[in-house]
């Protein structure tokens, strides 16, 4: 191991792992910018920490069938990736998207190993979800496929084994029938999901915890410019829980958001949201509507863009909220001629691999998801801790706590990312910064 080149291992990463592009392309961008600090460690290359550590430990795929309205039989697949326990049980989100399939799935798994590991809260990755789409879908038929997904899952997780939580397409609502599975079917009550309700173990701050972190993270890159979010123009992606909890934030920062976007297109709202519009992105998310038309429809100051995705709007900060790769090369280079200073990926893997290596290079300042939106699944961790001590914190403490960890990881990024010119590879300090923790805890452990 020691001998091979970043090329030849890239190699055997692809052989291994035929036809997986969302993969592949997650290995290269954590481990290209990991090598250096893997070879000067000899530790990590006795342990051959490179090859372990993208090699899942477990991976399950099972069949999901449940019963539609009609009485017919339908089937998904679901999946579980427990990717790395090294420093604690594994832990991450569940999709329900139509695009879920095991490159995806193993792709968003080794990220969560390393955003878990910057957090500092014991937690190690795993992802999981289904090809299932729970859009059109009544209430009763996704409680149907919750139930029946959790039929399985429930022999494979547990609280300190492996606590899954939402994702896109999993919100409180799914969360709460496959935990109400679980609960059923182990007569326990755990903490074996984070982004519980309220009065059933949930933490105050959790649904606002992604968008609020990935804002703090942002104020803490403008401080190192003197600036703050006040008066800048914000494009953001996306209107489900994400962009909400960066909306909110943003507003009262006395930013303006000016836009939002849907499957549909792009909404621009040029003087930037209100209050009561931020709001209302809870009441079309309640409802179900998945168009950001809708949003356009109720309010006068907002024009919709029909199969155009925000980036061609000018602005000072964008923050992809949506889903991964839905800012690409193009898309980067628009933003930048239009005078855009700051890209945050707040979806997991927003950018291409191409967009982000573009970016690396570039005069702007670019962070990736895996810092930037790491304070839900921080919060995840504080959620665990309170069912713990069986007690929860108010709000003004979650978010104190949350505002400490993001601090930290920016703290953790610039550490490893500071480069003589003064700019920061906040790519390559979050990679090492994670990469450090985990390669510790493994080699530590022995062959395990
Ligand atoms: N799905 C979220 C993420 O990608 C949250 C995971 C969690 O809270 O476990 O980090």
């Amino acid at each position: 191991m020691a001998t091979l080149s970043f090329d030849e291992f890239m190699k055997r990463v692809v052989e291994r792992n035929p036809g997986e592009k969302e993969f592949q392309d997650a290995v290269k961008e954590v481990m290209s910018t990991t090598w250096e600090t893997f070879k000067a460690n000899k530790r990590f290359v006795d342990a051959n920490i490179m090859e372990r550590i993208v090699e899942p430990e477990r991976i399950i795929i099972f069949r999901v069938p449940w019963t539609d309205d009609q009485g017919k039989i339908q089937v998904n697949r679901g999946y579980r990736v427990q990717f790395n326990s090294a420093i604690g049980p594994y832990k991450g989100g569940l999709r329900f998207h139509p695009a879920v399939n095991l490159s995806v799935m193993k792709s968003l798994a080794f990220e969560q190993t390393f955003k878990n590991a910057l957090t500092t809260l014991p937690m190690g990755g795993g992802k999981g979800g289904a090809d299932f789409d729970p859009k059109g879908k009544s209430d009763a038929e996704v409680m149907r496929f919750c139930q029946s997904y959790m039929d399985e899952l429930y022999r494979h997780i547990g609280p300190d084994t492996d606590v899954p939580a939402g994702d896109v397409g999993v919100g409180k609502r799914e969360v709460g029938y496959m935990y109400g599975q679980y609960r059923r079917l182990t007569n326990t009550f755990t903490s074996t999901f984070t982004g519980k309700g309220l009065a059933w173990g949930g933490s105050l701050v959790r649904p606002e915890a992604t968008g609020f972190g990935a804002v703090y993270f942002g104020e803490e890159v403008l401080k190192r410019n003197n600036e703050t979010f006040k008066g800048k123009k914000v494009v953001v992606s996306g209107f489900g829980q994400v962009a909400w909890g960066v909306a909110k934030k943003l507003v009262e920062l006395g930013a303006k958001v000016i836009t939002i976007s849907g499957p549909d297109g792009y909404v621009h709202i040029p003087d930037g949201m209100t209050e009561e519009q931020v709001e209302y992105m809870l009441e079309m998310r309640a409802s179900c509507r998945d168009r950001a038309e809708d949003f356009s429809d109720k309010f006068k100051n907002a024009t919709f863009h029909k199969g155009v995705k925000p980036w061609v709007v000018p602005c000072d900060v964008a923050m992809t909220c949506a889903i991964q790769n839905e800012c690409n090369l193009d898309d980067v280079k628009t933003l930048m001629k239009n005078g855009c200073k700051m890209i945050l990926e707040v979806s997991n893997m927003g950018c291409t691999l191409e967009a982000a290596e573009y970016l690396r290079e570039q005069d702007i300042e670019f962070a990736p998801g895996k810092a930037v939106n790491a304070g839900g699944v921080a919060t995840s961790g504080l959620e665990m801790s309170q069912n713990s001590i069986r007690m929860s914190w108010d709000a003004a403490e979650v978010d104190k706590k949350l505002r400490g960890i993001m601090k930290g990881i920016h703290d953790v990024c610039y550490q490893y990312g500071k480069q003589d010119n003064g700019k920061v590879d906040y790519v390559k300090g979050a990679n090492i910064g994670g990469f450090m923790k985990v390669a510790e805890a493994m080699a530590d452990q022995g062959a395990i």
